[in-house]
This record gives structure tokens, sequence and C-alpha cells, in this order.
């Protein structure tokens, strides 16, 4: 810009030089022309004060001539046109009549005339100046050579061609000072530009001189503030992803075409077991799990989601699924994969607990039915049995169905629990009361085993939900009274302080310690041999452990063979004073 803003200076002064060079020389010339006019006439006038037209006009004439410059020419003429003498001796008196010469027509019209033509008789321009007599009888007429206007502008060339050679110099200095004066600024500013290397700086160009540069310098200054704030807002929201997608339970990688990784989070990094992000890879190098990999490949090349479950170094079950993107919802967006990673741990567990439960229940349920079966087809086959061979058989019957309704009883229970049902149903429980029921319905089973029923409970009363509290203490002390011993005891205590404490004792069988953290188990039983000498489901444990569960509370068991067992159960519930 600036070479092109000096060669426009440039330009402008040669031609500003043509222009007055070429003028200051017609003005010379024609300035010249009427200093020799001038000159002939004022010699002309000084001839005709000197003539003495009585005298022998033609001596005289010669006599000036001595006088005069030897290329001028006087030449005398009579009013009527006749030439009366001629200082050019070498030709003779013209005889044409000089009325006709332009400067002699001129002279007689207003007093004094000139002219330039071409002299035939000298063979070269002459200037022709002619001057009426004072006595107004004679035309006095004086020529010399005239070499052209140009003839004198040529004298002018070294001159000029100096003042030019200056004026050029001083100008092209000066031009070049005028351009950096506006090319500085702009230079300025393209160099700022141009050492940005991020783009969190806001520029804040100064100031120059020119308005015009000024107006670019703060269009610039606020482009440059929104571009912070738009880099800004964006550096933002990248951030705030970033922070989403690593805080994410689920897993997850974006992919591109090649399968180079676009996008991984933390969950997903660690499910495959890599340690460093280096966005750009191929998926290879985070993880050679080839289920991982292969599952990627199919959905590259099908097109068709890919799922299947994935236990990670932790144990925890992911389900992986893998979908091939379609770009074209996106500009500038390339196709790729996206791998999404669900933690089902969870749910696969509860999934085997179900099924676990279905196959323990029904294995449990089949025995009775399978009693009930026999019973009823002993007494259906036709054979004569006794009175109380029949009864005996009946009893069975509903021995077995007994324990049938106690089973799905408790699976009732248990599913209920889960399923967190009726936990609005809480109102005050009196402690002492709902030990006296259950010790009324446990009475004749410890009447038979001969066990006696204590209790130290105060009056405590809380607030909780009846049935729940219900299923609690029935099974601990149903527990205490069946595996007991003849001649046992059970002893019932609850206190009441910070949090509600219950303790059930007993002086029985006891739990072998490879069974005492198990018996909290659905359908587990200590010993099968053992446990069939009392019916039992193996879920009364498992009942109070949910209830526990339930109110966030705990449980501790101690126990030891052939001396007995101390159930105590802490649960933070409300007590009522
Ligand atoms: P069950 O219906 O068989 O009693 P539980 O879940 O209540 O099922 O108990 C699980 C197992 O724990 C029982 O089979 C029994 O062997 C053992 N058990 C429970 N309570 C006691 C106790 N107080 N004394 C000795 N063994 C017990």
């Amino acid at each position: 810009m600036k070479n092109a803003v000096l060669r426009g200076f440039m330009l402008i002064t040669v031609i500003c030089l043509a222009i007055v060079s070429i003028l200051f020389c017609v003005i010379f010339a024609n300035f010249n022309l009427n200093q020799t006019e001038l000159h002939l006439m004022d010699t002309l006038h000084v001839i005709d004060y000197s003539l003495e037209y009585d005298g022998d006009i033609d001596a005289q004439t010669a006599e000036l001539d001595g006088i005069l410059d030897s290329s001028a020419r006087l030449t005398v003429i009579k009013r009527d046109g006749r030439v009366v003498a001629d200082s050019d001796a070498s030709n003779d008196i013209e005889e044409d009549n000089h009325l006709t010469r332009p400067e002699v027509e001129e002279a007689l019209e207003t007093g004094q005339g000139t002219n330039i033509r071409y002299s035939t008789t000298m063979r070269t321009e002459l200037i022709y100046a002619a001057s009426l007599s004072d006595n107004g009888e004679y035309i006095l007429r004086l020529s010399e050579p005239y070499k052209g206007r140009l003839y004198f502008a040529r004298a002018l060339i070294p001159a000029i061609s100096l003042s030019c050679v200056l004026i050029f110099a001083l100008s092209l200095l000066l031009s070049r000072r005028f351009a950096n004066s506006i090319t500085g600024p702009l230079t300025a500013i393209c160099e700022r530009l141009s050492k940005i290397k991020s783009y969190n700086a806001s520029l804040n160009l100064p100031h120059c001189k020119y308005d015009e540069i000024n107006s670019i310098t703060d269009a610039i200054n606020t482009l440059s503030k929104r571009i912070e704030k738009t880099i800004g807002d964006i550096h933002y929201e990248k951030k705030k992803t970033a922070y989403i997608l690593d805080n994410m339970q689920e897993g997850l990688i974006l992919l591109d075409n090649k399968g180079n990784v676009m996008t991984i989070n933390k969950t997903a990094m660690e499910v495959i077991g890599c340690k460093s992000r280096e966005y750009g890879k191929n998926i290879l190098y985070y993880t050679q799990n080839l289920q991982i990999t292969n599952a990627i490949d199919a959905a590259f090349e099908t097109g068709i989601e890919q799922s299947f479950d994935l236990t990670d170094a932790n144990g925890r079950i992911f389900s992986i699924n893998i979908n091939k993107v379609n770009s074209s919802a996106f500009e500038n967006a390339v196709d790729g994969a996206i791998v999404f990673m669900h933690d089902v741990t969870g749910d696969r567990e509860s999934e085997n607990m179900r099924q676990e439960f279905f196959s323990n229940a029904s294995h449990e349920l089949k025995t009775p039915i399978t009693s009930i079966q026999g019973y009823a087809e002993l007494l259906t086959s036709g054979i004569k049995y006794s009175e109380d061979q029949r009864e005996e058989f009946l009893q069975r019957i509903k021995t077995e169905a007994g324990n049938m309704t106690g089973l799905i009883n408790d699976i009732l229970t248990i599913s209920r629990l889960e399923n967190g049902k009726n936990a609005d149903s809480e109102s005050p429980v009196s402690i002492s009361l709902l030990i006296r029921d259950i010790f009324q319905s446990v009475t004749p089973m410890a009447k038979e085993k001969n066990v006696s029923l204590f209790t130290d409970c105060g009056n405590i009363c809380v607030k909780a939900d009846y049935k729940k509290m219900y299923q609690l203490f029935n099974n601990l002390i149903v527990n205490a009274v069946k595996y007991n011993k003849p001649n046992g005891s059970v002893t019932v205590s609850a206190t009441g302080g910070d949090v509600f404490t219950l303790k059930v004792s007993d002086t029985g069988i006891g739990i072998p310690p490879e069974s005492q953290s198990r018996v909290f188990e659905r359908f587990y039983r200590v010993d099968k041999g053992r446990s069939k000498k009392t019916a039992g489901t193996g879920l009364g444990l498992a009942i109070v452990k949910h209830v526990v569960n339930y109110y966030k509370g705990s449980i501790k068991l101690e126990s030891k063979l052939d001396v007995g067992t101390d159930i105590t159960v802490t649960l933070p519930v409300e007590i009522i004073k």
C-alpha cells in the first residue's frame, strides 16, 4: 500500500512538473518576444528622432547600419508604401509597395505594428517592427532574425531540469513521509493482529490522527471484544459439557468414522480400563477388549445397534450400546458411532436374586405339595386304612398345608417389604403390648418345649408401622423358642434411650460360626437335617433384615453352639414419651 501511495504521489508530481515546465516555457517565450518587440520599437523611436527627413535618408540609413546590430535591417518606407531607404546594402531597394505588409498596415492604423514571418530573401524567420515617424510621413521598419519561441525555451531546459530534479527529490522525501504517516497506523494494526496467539485477549488498538483509520481501529476493537466474549462463552460451554460428561454415572464414547475417539468421559475410561485421555487416537489405543472393538466394527459395517453386558475391573456390570451415528443431521459433522455404557449392576443382581428367589420358593413349595399329593393319593387309592391312620394322614396334610401357608405368607411379606409399600402407615406402637401379644401366640409352642418366656421392656412406645414391627419381633421371638432346648428360656428386653434397641436372648441350640453371616439370606437354613426337625421357611431372618433396613437400623448377632443366641436390633425410630 505504501508503494502504491508513493507511486501515486510521484506520478502526480511528474505530471505537475511537466505542466508547470511547459507553462513556464510558453510564458517565458512570450515575455521574451514582447521584450524583443519593445526593444525594436525603442530603437525605431531613437532612429526616428535622429533621422533628418529633409536630408539624404539613404545615406543616414547606411550610417545607422553601422551602429545597429549586424543582423538588424532598417527600412524607411514612404507613407504611400514606397521604400526610400534600406540599411541592407546588399539588397536592392525593393520596388514592390510595402503597404500590404502586416506590420506596415498596423503602423499606419495604430502608429506601430509587429509581425513575424518567413523572409524568402533572408531564408529565415524574421521579426518586423514598424513605427510611424513623428512627422507622419514615413514608416520606419526594423527587422531582425527571430529564432522562434522554442529557441528561448531551450535555454531554460537546464534550469527547469535542475528545478524538476530538486522538486522531485523533495517531493519523494515528503511523499514517503506522508505515505508513512498513512500506512504506519495500518501496519501497526496488522502487526498487532499477526502477533495475537490466543483468542482470549482483547486488542485495544491505540488511536492515531486520522479519523478514517480510527474508525477501522474502533471496529476492530469492538469486534475483538465480541470475539473474546464469544470465545469465552464457547470455553464455558465446553467446560460445562466436560463437567457433565465426567460426572455422569454413564460412560460415553464418541467415535468418528475411522474409529478415532472424539470424546470419552471418565466412567467410560474406567469401564474400558484406560488411564490417559488423548483425543484423535483410535479406539484400539484405549482398549484391546475384543468384545468392544468387534461390536464397534459390527456397528459401522451393519449400521445395527450392538448391545451387550461388560463387567469392569471393579466388578460392576455395564450394559453397552453402540450406535452408528448419521451425520446428515449436523452441519460439518462426520459419520461416527456413539458408545453408551449404563451401569446395570443393581438390575442384574436383583434379576439374579429374583431368579434365585423363584427357584428357591418353588423348591420350598414343592416339598409340602408333594407330601399333600402323596397323602391324598393314599387316602383316595381305595386301600382300607384304619381310622387312626386316616386321621394321621389328614393331620399331615393339615401340617403341610400350614407350612405352605406360612411360606406363602413370608414370601408375600418379603415382596411387600421389597416394594416399599405401607410406608405411610406409621402410628404409636406400644412395645410391651406387642411383646405380650407375641408371647400369647408362642405360648403353646413354648409350653410344648417347656421354655420360659421373660420380658424386660418398661413402658416404651415408638412411632412405627405396627405390621413391620410385629414381623420383626415375631420372627425373632418365634426363632428363640423354636431353636431352644427343653427347659430353656427366652428373654426379650427393649430400651428406648437415644435410639430404640431390642434384644432377644435364648438359651437354645445356637448358630454355628460359619452360618452366622448367612442366616439373614433368603431361604438359608443352618444344616437342613437339624432344621428339618423344626418347621421353617428360611425367610424369617430375611424379613427381620428387611424391616431393619427399612428403618435404616442395624442388627447384631452373637451366638454359641449349645449355649444360646443373642440378637440385638437398633432402630432409629421416633420414641414417644
Ligand atoms: P426358619 O424359617 O428356618 O426359621 P429363619 O430365617 O428364621 O428361617 O432362620 C434361618 C436359620 O437360622 C434357621 O433355619 C435356623 O437354623 C437358624 N436360627 C435362626 N434363629 C435361631 C436361633 N435363635 N437359634 C438358633 N438357630 C437359629
